[in-house]
């Protein structure tokens, strides 16, 4: 039994929804279909997400919110003619729009309501049109499915009673189709996960229904060891541990959310990424142990937005609880750090950027100087990172050196080096306009 699920390009115009319902008829196993909401169909198109958005906000702003209103009735009216659908599917997604947008006006929170409905959108198109071409579907909504989210809207986290209670849809026999992105708090309030988290919704729906295997359909081939927009047609990846998953979504590889991982890693559910627009392809495998290979690097994963929060403070390594209070100073104001190397007498916290507005920033300083006595405290902005991966490198002796010369060749400074005590992966923090030459420079010093 399979668990799949379809990203927005893959339901963003009605030929592609034909494609999925191909995909969907053609393997029996394929039983659960999670969907995203519509994306984008061209370059420049706008997704029915930042649509839905845009909407909520204009209310929020008390302007008019008719221009984002009328193209996100359109988006869908176009999806439904093509297909030959009844227009009562029309004018269930536009209820569940008003009704959302009545929520904002009385509550802020509620534009998590209004988020969801691109994904319900789709998932009420999916399944009318699977029993149109006589494919037995339901729609199935995350609150009858069971799934149960933490109280933080667009950060929701599972909570764990929803496994058990998603495992009862095994008992269905049509074919269920579940708008991914939202679930519902115990207290029943829709709660959406962070952005790109319909990946997440079937990572639950899978590890919850115990599948064999989570089909995860993109736009891709396969993953890429490295980001196509920096190198040439780079080598595709055929499989890939959840661990080297986890860190390569976590440092830009968009292709599949970073926090997607673990649901389906606790159930040990393989995850296999897929191409909607080339089914045929074999897609790329994650797998919870591999057999040996030669390759020790399997990827380079590559973000920038990133800032340093650098302190210094002579002897802070006899000051006991000096880390924890400076990290105590970022919690209080609510921001949250990716990574901390620290040396004998400083500390670098790395943060995202727009973690540490230039508000927050003040306050930050001012409490590090203040209570922790400290002799520098600077911030440097425009900082990038970038990761290699791979599980073989804790065993092979010359990764860093041969990382090292690479950068040397780009011409980019080393900023940060941090090498987690996992060992699947190692960090370089660099200033974002040496992003690109290094990262290519490791791809030829790993890869060729
Ligand atoms: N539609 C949501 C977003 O654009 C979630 C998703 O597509 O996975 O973020």
């Amino acid at each position: 039994m399979k668990v799949v699920k379809f990203g927005g390009s893959s339901v963003a115009d009605a030929g592609q929804i034909k494609k999925v319902t191909d995909i969907i008829n053609s393997d029996d196993g394929r039983r659960v279909i999670v969907v995203s909401a519509p994306g984008k169909r061209f370059s420049d198109d706008v997704k029915v997400t930042d649509l839905l958005i845009q909407l909520g906000e204009s209310i929020q702003l008390g302007v008019s919110h008719k221009e984002a209103y009328d193209q996100i009735i359109d988006r869908f009216r176009s999806i439904i003619a093509e297909l030959g659908l009844s227009e009562s599917v029309l004018w269930d997604i536009k209820k569940k729009i008003d009704d959302a947008i009545d929520q904002v006006k009385v509550d802020p929170k509620g534009i998590d309501a209004l988020k969801s409905c691109g994904e319900d959108g789709s998932a009420l198109l999916v399944s009318a049109y699977l029993n149109h071409i006589d494919t037995k579907a339901s729609y199935v909504n995350p609150k009858e499915a069971g799934i149960l989210v933490s109280d933080q809207p667009g950060g929701a986290i599972v909570l764990d009673e929803s496994f058990e209670r998603l495992y009862q849809l095994r008992e269905r026999e049509e074919i269920l189709v579940i708008p991914g992105f939202f679930g519902f708090t115990p207290e029943g309030t829709l709660v959406t996960f962070s952005r790109g988290g319909s990946d997440i919704t079937g990572s639950i729906v899978a590890a919850g229904l115990k599948a064999d295997l989570y089909e995860n359909f993109t736009d891709v081939d396969s993953v890429y060891c490295v980001n196509p927009m920096f190198v040439k047609e780079p080598k595709q990846l055929t499989s890939l541990t959840y661990r080297e998953m986890r860190e390569l979504s976590y440092a830009g590889f968009s292709v599949f959310h970073d926090e997607a991982l673990i649901p389906a890693f606790k159930e040990k559910i393989p995850v296999c990424i897929k191409n909607t627009n080339n089914p045929k392809a074999k897609g790329t495998m994650i797998v919870a142990d591999l057999p040996e290979r030669e390759q020790h690097v399997v990827g380079i994963a590559s973000d920038h937005g990133f800032l340093n929060l650098y302190v210094s403070k002579y002897l802070m390594n006899r000051e006991i609880g000096f880390g924890r209070k400076l990290l105590q100073i970022l919690e209080d104001e609510e921001v949250s750090f990716e990574h901390a190397p620290s040396g004998i007498d400083d500390m670098s916290v790395v943060i995202r950027e727009h973690q540490l507005p230039k508000e927050k920033e003040e306050i930050v300083i001012r409490r590090i100087k203040d209570e922790l006595k400290v002799d520098t405290v600077m911030i440097e902005r425009d900082m990038a990172m970038i990761m290699i991966v791979g599980e073989g490198m804790n065993q092979t002796v010359g990764i860093a050196s041969r990382a090292a010369s690479a950068f040397r060749e780009a011409g980019v400074n080393i900023e940060m080096i941090n090498q987690g005590s996992s060992e699947v992966s190692m960090m370089f923090g660099v200033k974002s306009d040496g992003l690109e030459s290094a990262v290519q420079s490791l791809y030829h010093a790993f890869f060729d």
